[in-house]
């Protein structure tokens, strides 16, 4: 797994990009709703947490396809009282499929490998060949592992706070100027 800014990196620069001209509920509200659904997938740790095995449902279901629809489907059902429902339904979608895109694109080392990508059509989990980002360690505080976790963040900040600061900037100039 990626961290937890990556995803939000992600999230911000997706969503913002998509939100342009037009906030779905508002400048600042939307950049919640943003980070919420690129790093909502990993609240598949609180089950596990609770059963006392915190990777007992970690980058099955909750990372896949068809949840993503899902997501995207709620979000549709939940925009139509704010007018187009499917500019909702595609940022919905697309936002929480981000986080299984990155995760795909993650150096795993953890079993179960990978994530259920194709999820309801597959149960198989898959891990890109080719891995973007890192993987975060948390087997302890030794200066080995916090060193890894730093170069893991430092990698995913080089990747996204560019373009996703820039989004963001854009985002915020045409906020006064359209006056949302
Ligand atoms: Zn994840």
């Amino acid at each position: 797994m990626a961290t937890p800014v990556g995803h939000a990196l992600a999230g911000l620069l997706l969503g913002s990009g998509f939100t342009l001209n037009r906030p779905l509920l508002g400048y600042g509200r939307d950049l919640v709703l943003f980070v919420l659904l690129a790093t909502a997938a990993d609240l598949d740790f609180v089950p596990g947490i609770l059963l006392g095995n915190p990777s007992a449902f970690h980058q099955g279901v909750s990372h896949s396809l068809g949840l993503a629809l899902l997501v995207g489907l709620g979000m549709g059902l939940w925009g139509r009282r704010y007018g187009r429902p499917w500019r909702w339904a595609l940022v919905g979608a697309t936002l929480y499929m981000s986080h299984v895109v990155i995760d795909f694109l993650t150096v795993d080392t953890k079993e179960p490998l990978g994530v259920m990508l194709w999820w309801p059509l597959s149960g198989e989990r898959y891990q890109s060949p080719v891995s973007v980002f890192l993987n975060v360690r948390r087997e302890s505080f030794c200066r080995e592992v916090v060193m890894h976790d730093l170069v893991t963040l430092g990698r995913e900040l080089l990747i996204f706070l560019p373009p996703a600061g820039l989004l963001l900037w854009l985002r915020a100039r045409r906020r006064g100027r359209y006056n949302y």
